[in-house]
This record gives structure tokens, C-alpha cells and sequence, in this order.
């Protein structure tokens, strides 16, 4: 017997709707790319999603068509979100740091017919449009007196003029929730990337468990500054959750660096923020020495990378602000897990609180996972043995666009490519990436432990551990340093800050001072690249 409830599909267009009828005066708020502050509400927004999508009949594109961006966190870019995917095209968020030619692969791989970009991007456009024969419109997304006439960049558009032209009014189209409303590329360190091409019905479960109190906690109270791209797995969901709850939305444009985030936190009076920990990095580097502080944020979900323990340690206890970790990845929304208490934590001592803090945290309802060994034979739950990371829930890939890289699953488990733990009470953490785990003498080093530990040195901006090939042990660990500006710091000092605080077999044979760790796409350090760098490296004494 079925169940005699509506059958109402969930489709992105009804988030904006919402937030139009019921947070019409909530306010979104951009730092522009052209410097000024940008203000208005989401009954404007829903407004220009609907131009959009009238702009988007306008040019004859059919259901499925893909549309892309090439943008910052910004007002526009949100408009593309709601009328590119409620007008039934599937919204291609291009990541801007990727090299041109690996932005035209993803261009023509998903067939792009239009592409829409903020105007710092102009040069990228300029080298790529000639190698993107399905692009038949350029969007810039600037007012119409801004466009350059000598870009030499055919068919180009400014965003201004194409949406003013369309009437505000629109009839969001009804459709299957299983619908493809957007993709993301994988970054790609080997091989052409991959995407994960999200639904509608997705993309709605996400934004609904993300709002929930254990995990993103959001509601029509918060000011939320998500520093997370846009370009990058949809901001973590955020444009959609902030939508569903009314919450105000501040956007910081180009201006990811420690004093524009913290001036924008400020005068936006923004309470909760989201962002990889190179960003948080930069604030704390901005606010620490100034002797800043915050006047409104209470919370800050980080996550894309491990979130060293100094980092948590100063939010909570310099500044008073809660750290919530979070682990994701593009085949899963991103959100898999995010870390807060459980009752029976609350009384524990601040120390106990932060060994739990330091995971990864619980799984999401709707993200079940697994930790396997290398037969696939599932293992415990003790918070000790460690394996691959498997998940499955409806908001993880089932296979990639275009089937590429053939069926992804194992017996219907994704499996992340991550090694972690999990204990008792379902919290999860993450060991290592599969490919950085390093092998030391039959047994297994985190790279992330050995890196945690040398940022928590006061001279220590970053820290990268990779393995070293060894006769004996097979590899060994070594450090990559970035001393802070101004800080000394020498070889033996920071091996000797090792002591006591892991195993001795653990402590890197080395350190290597370097002026940056390459960084890629995704804001995450590029181990591949270093070892590239310190491929004619050799370990002392051998
Ligand atoms: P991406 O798909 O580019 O977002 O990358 C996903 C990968 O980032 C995951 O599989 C993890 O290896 C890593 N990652 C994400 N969040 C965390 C975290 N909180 N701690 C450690 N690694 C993380």
C-alpha cells in the first residue's frame, strides 16, 4: 500500500521561492570584483533567477543543457544558481585555480553551451574560447558599460544587459527530483578529472541535513559568510541551505585574505562562517598580531583538510568561537561527517573535549559508512584499527558523468580514498589520504599527526609530511616547513618539539625549510608537486 501523501518533487526552484515568500527582506550582501559593497535581499535574488531563466529560453536552451560559471562567491553567481538549475539546466561551477587547459577539458567535456564569469577571469576566457567549440555565449558578469570591446572574445555578453531585458516573472518548470541540476569536477591530480553530477532531489536532502543543529546548525538568525567557493562543490551546499532557512548571506567576492575576511565579519556582524583551514590561517595571521577580535561570530565549520588542533584551540579559546569539523568530498555533496558533543561529552575536561573535536566527527543522517582492510573485510569500530573509508547515502555519487572511470562502487559502497578510525560512539578520523599514508617498517605513519604536531609550533605557518623512499624501513617521514614571517626556527629545535608527543619510530628523519607548499585547485596541499620538488632530496646519513 502506498503512503497518500503529496508527491511533490523536490527541486531547487522551490528554495528560492521559499526564501523569496518567507525572508523576502533577508539580506545578501557581496564584496563586489568591482571593490564596493553590494546589498540587497532575496526577494531581489528570486527576481533575477527568474531573468535569468527567461535569458536563458531566450537563447533557445534545452532542458539539460549545460550552463557554467567561472566565479567568485558573489550575488550574481547565487542568481545563476537558482535560475540555471530551477529552469531545468544543469549549472557547471568551473574551479578558476585549475589550469586553462584542464578548464577547456572540463568545458568541452560537458559540453558547456554558455559560460558566465566574473571579470577577473577575463584572461582565462580570452586563452580558452577559441578551444571551446560548444560555448555559442560568453556572459561577463558586469553592467553593460563595463564590457570590453577589444577582448576579441566572440559572442560576449555582460550579465546586466542580458537579464535586464527579461521580465522577472517565470514558471519554475516541474520535473522528476532525480533531474541532473549541477555538476563538479573532481580536482584531477591524476588522470582528466571526474564529476559528480548532482540532482535536484540531492542537492535538497543535503541542504535539509545541513541545516540540522549537529551538523551546520543554520537557521534565519545567522549572518553567514561562506569563504568556501562557490566553484568548489556548490560552497558545501550553503547557497542552498541559507535559501531553505532565511539566513542572511555574506558573500566576500576575490577577497579570501585574513583582513578583508575579518573587515567583512565584522561589519556584516556575521555569525557563523565556513572554510578550508589555509583561510582561517590567514585570519588568525591577520587578527594574532593586531590583537583583533570578533564581536559577533560564534561558529565556523572547517574543513577540505584536516584542522590542525592549534587552529581549534584558538578559535575556542582565544576568541570563543566553536570550531565545528567537517569532512566531505565532491562525490558526496560534500557533506559526510561534522563534529560536535554528544550529551555525555559535556562534562568531560577540556582536554577530553578536544580529542573528541579533533575528529572528523559523526556521520550525517543519510551518510552511512564502513572502514575496510585490504581484503575488504570489514573492521571495528574501536577507534583503533584503520582502513579505507567506504560510504553510501542518497547524496554520494553513483557513478561519474559520462561513466567515466567505469562503476565507482564497491558491492554499492563509494569508497573515498581515505584511510581512517572509527569509535565507539560513530566518530570518525581520518588517518590519511590511501596515496599519503606513509609505510614504515610494515607499519603505517599519518602524515596529517606528523603535520598537526608542527604547526602547533609557534614559528610554523605550514607544515607538509611525505614519505622518502628507505633501503631498511622502506620510506621514512620528513617535514616540508613554512616559518612564519619574522619567526626562526631551526632543524633540531622542531624535531626536538617531536619528543613526547608522538612514538619515536614516528618522529620525520628530517626538515626541510621551503618559502611555500604547493597548493591546488581545492586549497589543499599538493603532495604530488612536492614530491616533484624533493624528488632529488636525499635522507641524512644515507
Ligand atoms: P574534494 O573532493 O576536493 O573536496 O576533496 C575531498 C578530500 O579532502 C577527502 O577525501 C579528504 O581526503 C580531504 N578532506 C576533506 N575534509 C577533510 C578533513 N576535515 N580532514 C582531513 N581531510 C579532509
Amino acid at each position: 500500500m502506498l503512503g497518500l501523501m503529496q508527491n511533490q518533487p523536490l527541486l531547487i526552484s522551490s528554495l528560492i521561492d521559499f526564501a523569496e515568500r518567507h525572508h523576502g527582506e533577508g539580506e545578501v550582501v557581496s564584496r563586489r570584483v568591482e571593490g564596493d559593497i553590494h546589498r540587497y535581499t532575496y526577494k531581489q535574488v528570486a527576481q533575477r533567477a527568474r531573468q535569468v531563466a527567461n535569458a536563458l529560453d531566450a537563447m533557445k536552451l534545452q532542458f539539460g543543457d549545460r550552463v557554467a560559471t567561472i566565479a567568485w562567491n558573489g550575488y550574481r553567481h547565487l542568481e545563476l544558481y537558482f535560475g540555471i538549475s530551477g529552469s531545468g539546466r544543469v549549472l557547471h561551477t568551473i574551479n578558476p585555480r585549475m589550469h586553462p587547459d584542464q578548464i577547456t577539458w572540463v568545458a568541452n567535456h560537458s559540453e558547456d553551451q554558455v559560460v558566465c564569469f566574473d571579470m577577473t577571469f577575463l584572461p582565462i576566457v580570452k586563452s580558452i574560447h577559441a578551444r571551446c567549440p560548444t560555448v555559442r555565449q560568453w556572459v561577463a558578469l558586469c553592467d553593460a558599460d563595463k564590457l570590453p570591446t577589444d577582448s576579441g572574445v566572440p559572442n560576449l555578453s555582460s550579465y546586466e544587459a542580458l537579464i535586464s531585458a527579461q521580465p522577472n516573472t517565470y514558471s519554475w518548470p516541474q520535473f522528476d527530483e532525480n533531474t541532473a541540476s549541477s555538476m563538479c569536477y573532481t580536482s584531477g591530480t591524476t588522470g582528466n578529472p571526474k564529476a559528480a553530477l548532482y540532482s535536484h532531489r540531492s542537492t535538497l536532502l543535503h541542504a535539509y541535513a545541513a541545516c540540522l543543529p549537529d551538523v551546520m546548525c543554520l537557521s534565519a538568525r545567522d549572518a553567514i559568510l561562506p569563504v568556501v567557493p562557490m566553484f568548489h562543490v556548490n560552497a558545501w551546499g550553503i547557497p542552498y541551505s541559507a535559501a531553505l532557512t532565511g539566513a542572511k548571506l555574506v558573500f566576500p567576492g576575490a577577497g579570501m585574505d585574513g583582513k578583508s575576511v575579518y573587515e567583512l565579519i565584522e561589519s556584516e556582524r556575521v555569525t557563523y562562517a565556513a572554510g578550508v583551514p589555509t583561510v582561517w590561517q590567514m585570519l588568525l595571521g591577520h587578527m594574532q598580531p593586531a590583537g583583533l577580535r570578533f564581536s559577533t561570530l560564534r561558529r565556523t565549520v572547517i574543513g577540505g583538510s584536516a584542522c590542525p588542533p592549534a587552529m581549534i584551540t584558538a578559535f575556542n579559546d582565544q576568541y570563543g568561537v566553536e570550531v565545528l569539523h567537517a569532512w566531505g568530498m565532491t562525490e558526496m555533496s560534500p557533506l559526510g561527517t561534522l563534529c560536535t558533543l554528544k550529551n555525555k561529552h559535556l562534562t568531560m575536561s577540556d582536554e577530553d573535549k578536544m580529542k573528541i573535536r579533533l575528529k572528523q566527527g559523526r556521520s550525517i543522517f543519510g551518510v552511512d559508512m564502513k572502514i575496510v582492510d585490504a581484503d575488504g573485510k570489514e573492521l571495528p569500530w574501536d577507534g583503533k584499527a584503520f582502513g579505507d573509508l567506504l560510504v553510501k547515502g542518497p547524496w554520494v555519487v553513483a557513478e561519474y558523468y559520462k561513466g567515466e572511470g567505469g562503476n565507482p562502487l564497491v558491492d554499492g559502497w563509494f569508497p573515498t580514498g581515505d584511510v581512517a578510525t572509527i569509535d565507539p560512539e560513530g566518530y570518525m578520523q581520518i588517518t590519511d589520504r590511501s596515496k599519503d599514508v606513509i609505510k614504515s617498517g610494515g607499519e603505517w605513519i599519518s602524515s596529517i599527526d606528523i603535520e598537526n604536531i608542527a604547526v602547533a609550533h609557534p614559528a610554523v605557518a605550514m607544515a607538509a609530511c611525505i614519505g622518502i623512499k628507505h633501503p631498511k624501513w622502506d620510506e621514512r617521514p620528513i617535514v616540508a616547513v613554512v616559518k612564519k614571517p619574522g619567526m626562526e626556527i631551526t632543524r633540531e629545535e622542531l624535531l626536538a618539539f617531536y619528543e613526547g608527543k608522538t612514538a619515536k619510530w614516528q618522529i620525520p628523519d628530517d626538515v626541510v625549510f621551503v618559502d611555500a607548499i604547493p597548493m591546488g585547485a581545492t586549497g589543499k596541499m599538493q603532495k604530488t608537486k612536492l614530491r616533484e620538488i624533493l624528488k632529488d632530496y636525499k635522507l641524512p646519513g644515507l
